[in-house]
């Protein structure tokens, strides 16, 4: 847990936002600027500022967010879809708590 972290206030219900899915260490919910007619944000539970920050004891962590994309993509109804993790300053990236998105059907601009 980050204090400042807009991502963990969501975790924690300081934040309000529209939960998709749910358990002990992953959450998904929908971004407040989707770019695509789908737009879903991954995350972990506990504070993991980006991909850098990852080690071999996140190994089953990594790969259930992995197998969750499919899930989420496929109970969406997407027959296909983008993900995409921007990782550290120059990628774009400005929650640094580590989520993955996942872009499906109409693109609004170009992400
Ligand atoms: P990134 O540029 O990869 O760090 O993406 C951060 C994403 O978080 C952006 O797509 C934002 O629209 C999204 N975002 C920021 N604040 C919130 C929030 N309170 N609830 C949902 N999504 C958010
Ligand atoms: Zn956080």
């Amino acid at each position: 847990m980050d204090n400042d972290c807009i991502f963990c206030k969501i975790i924690n219900g300081e934040l309000p936002a529209a939960k998709v899915y749910e358990d002990e260490e992953i959450l998904a919910f929908n971004d407040i600027h989707p770019k695509a007619s789908t737009h879903l944000l991954v995350i972990p539970k506990k504070h993991v500022a980006s991909l850098n920050e990852l080690s071999t004891a996140d190994n089953g962590l990594i790969s259930r967010m992995i197998l969750l994309l499919l899930m989420l993509a496929e109970q969406q109804g997407l027959a296909g879809y983008r993900v995409i993790v921007n990782n550290g300053p120059g990628s774009g990236q400005v929650v640094f708590h580590l989520h993955f998105h996942i872009l499906g059907g109409a693109v609004i601009p170009k992400f």
